[in-house]
């Protein structure tokens, strides 16, 4: 028998979150962010069913390629640019859009069309201006000189100019309206497509909306947020990880069940093992507590993750079989909820599922 660990990826569900995207950002071009392999729900397959977005984003030449090796078409941007001159001239070839944070990356583009041949082709540009993410990008008082020299380099074609939210999520934080202050007072005077928005920029701060947005959560069906979940904005999960119970076991009042001993039976009652760990990209720091849903019920891991298995609670499961279904995120238990109970973001836990598991796809 093949282990029961399996991720479902809903395309129909991918495709809804998108028209979100679009109904909440109707005047917005939107670059979907398929980076990590798609948030770990496939890049291929997740390229293929978002065909109504405008663009995509990756962080590297690699996934791009990838994208290109699988016949997609679409304009491709490279979130974090690149480093040589031999990529540029790939990318150039390939139909790709590169970032430009830093001065390094300025002069390479300038390398490059000092050396490239005549048949090399001209590159669209996205120009990242640090606007207090303190990560990638120009500081706002060059960006200016930065876009002059761009301007000057026969290769660039179109130049666009981005920034990226530090704390979006955060609603009552006024981070976002001084970035949006900065942004607008460093590119004020230059004419260009202007991009600030992610998913949390998109659901909560319409002034950040430009001309695209920049949808990676989201579009997997979770928020960025806190205490909300997706459904409150009307996004559906993509991923639905699930197993299946493979043993029942009764334990007397005292036992402890799992390594260490650190969860221990308040009474005599059952417990199921599930055949799903952190060999497949369940967070191993999941408290005992942690939401599962056995046979569409909720109740509670008990005890550590181990790397094949989780011990599950089922007091007041009497009709419990061994081969029941089990969802461990997705499906009725936002992967949000489950975050929370091991002290990290969604967004860690979707690109985490391990290549054992196995992927299947739905509508
Ligand atoms: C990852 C990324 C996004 C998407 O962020 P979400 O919070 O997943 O919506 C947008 N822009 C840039 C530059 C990114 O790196």
């Amino acid at each position: 028998m093949s282990r029961a660990a399996q991720a479902t990826i809903n395309l129909s569900a991918l495709q809804h979150n998108l028209q979100r995207v679009q109904q909440v950002a109707p005047s917005s071009q939107i670059i979907a962010i398929i980076k990590a392999d798609a948030y770990g729900h496939g890049l291929v397959r997740v390229a293929k069913a978002l065909n109504a977005a405008d663009k995509f984003g990756v962080a590297g030449l690699e996934e791009a390629l990838q994208l290109r090796n699988a016949g997609i078409r679409k304009p491709v941007v490279l979130l974090e640019g690149v480093l040589a001159v031999s990529e540029l001239s790939k990318a150039g070839l390939q139909n790709l859009e590169v970032v430009v944070h830093h001065i390094s990356q300025l002069e390479t583009l300038e390398e490059y069309a000092r050396t490239a041949s005549n048949a090399a082709s001209r590159l669209n540009v996205w120009l990242k201006v640090d606007t207090g993410m303190h990560r990638l990008g120009f500081p706002p008082s060059i960006v200016q000189t930065v876009w002059q020299r761009l301007q000057a380099i026969p290769l660039v074609k179109d130049v666009c100019i981005m920034s990226h939210l530090a704390n979006a999520d955060d609603t009552k934080d006024t981070t976002t309206d001084k970035q949006l202050a900065l942004f607008n007072t460093a590119s004020n005077n230059i004419d260009a497509k202007k991009s600030m928005a992610n998913s949390a920029g998109i659901l909560n701060w319409p002034m950040t909306h430009m001309d695209f947005v920049r949808p990676g959560l989201m579009l997997y069906g979770v928020t960025p947020f806190n205490q909300d979940v997706a459904a409150d904005y009307q996004l559906r999960a993509v991923m639905t990880l699930s197993s299946q119970l493979i043993a029942i076991n009764y334990f007397k009042k005292g036992d402890a069940v799992g390594y260490g001993g650190d969860w221990v039976c308040p009474e005599d009652m059952s417990v199921g093992v599930v055949a799903l760990g952190y060999g497949d990209g369940y967070p191993r720091h999941a408290k005992s507590g942690t939401p599962v849903i056995v046979n569409g019920q909720r109740t509670d891991l008990i005890g550590r993750v181990s790397m094949d298995m989780i011990c599950v609670d089922l007091r007041g499961f009497q009709n419990a079989n061994v081969g029941d279904p089990v969802v461990l995120w997705g499906d009725g238990l936002p992967v949000e909820e489950v975050a929370r109970y091991a002290s990290t973001v969604a967004y860690e836990l979707l690109c985490h599922v391990t290549q054992r598991v196995k992927f299947v796809e739905v509508r």
